[in-house]
């Protein structure tokens, strides 16, 4: 589904990423780890397309993406990104949040829009709160209803960004539901999380970062149990 190949990243001449390759198969889903700065929320913005890269390409379904003819908008459209904070739009119920990007991006009439909103809501939990605007959820009910909103255009990838990291401990494990439910269901997914444990459940590849660069990847059991990279046992031991 994705490739990204030697893709280099800086800020104001500081290298922050530095020849990434990851490659993403269909219902793969990976999970990002590494310490604070060492560049995952950047990977997730270049393949979305929010940054430009300084060099090398991002493929997605066998198409450059980061081609200059490329149109980022018509990328976007096949990936869903959701962030820490939701971003939900609060002068907005929860299913116009939802049915925005279809019918606006995708121009899907606003019924069946709506029922596909309904349909997600459904899946998750939330039927109740369709008519409901966004200070009226709990910070998980938010979160899983941006996770709704970024499905609602049937992307073909998902990335998530600490989609956690921002709710209280009893409101993460409803959030971790959907990852799973999403995963159940064949979601291709890219995923950076500080939850180690979760990663070990739901990754199929893990990727540590170190610094912008990939240092390991491997499955869950071989990064956790028998990390080849020393830096990787150091990053470990300091968050497990
Ligand atoms: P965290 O675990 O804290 O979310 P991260 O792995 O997601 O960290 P990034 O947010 O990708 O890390 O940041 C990588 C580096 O890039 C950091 O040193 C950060 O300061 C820098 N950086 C990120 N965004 C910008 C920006 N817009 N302008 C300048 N520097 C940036
Ligand atoms: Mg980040």
């Amino acid at each position: 589904v994705l490739a990204v190949e030697g893709l280099w990243k800086s800020y104001h001449g500081a290298p922050v990423l530095r020849g990434i390759d990851l490659s993403v198969e269909a219902h793969e889903v990976v999970c990002l780890i590494g310490a604070s700065g060492s560049g995952k929320s950047t990977l997730l913005r270049c393949v979305n397309l929010l940054e430009t890269v300084d060099d090398g390409t991002i493929h997605l379904d066998g198409v450059e993406i980061t081609d200059v003819r490329a149109d980022p908008d018509d990328v976007r459209k096949r990936m869903g990104i959701v962030f820490q904070a939701f971003n939900l739009f609060p002068h907005m119920t929860v299913l116009d949040n939802i049915t925005l990007a279809p019918r606006k991006v995708h121009g899907v009439a606003r019924p069946e829009a709506e029922e596909r909103a309904r349909e997600l809501l459904d899946r998750f939990g939330l039927a109740d709160k369709a008519g409901a605007y966004p200070d009226r959820l709990s910070g998980g009910q938010q979160q899983r209803v941006a996770i709704i909103r970024a499905l609602a255009v049937r992307p073909r990838l998902m990335l998530l960004d600490e989609v956690t990291s921002a709710l209280d401990p009893e409101l993460v494990t409803e959030v971790l539901g959907v990852i799973r439910e999403l995963k159940a269901g064949g979601m291709t997914m890219i995923l950076t999380t500080h939850e180690m444990g979760f990663c070990r459940e739901i990754a199929d590849t893990v990727c540590f970062l170190d610094g912008g660069v990939l240092l390991e990847r491997g499955t869950p059991e071989e990064i956790f149990t028998d990390p080849r990279e020393p830096r990787t046992r150091e990053f470990l031991k300091s968050v497990l």
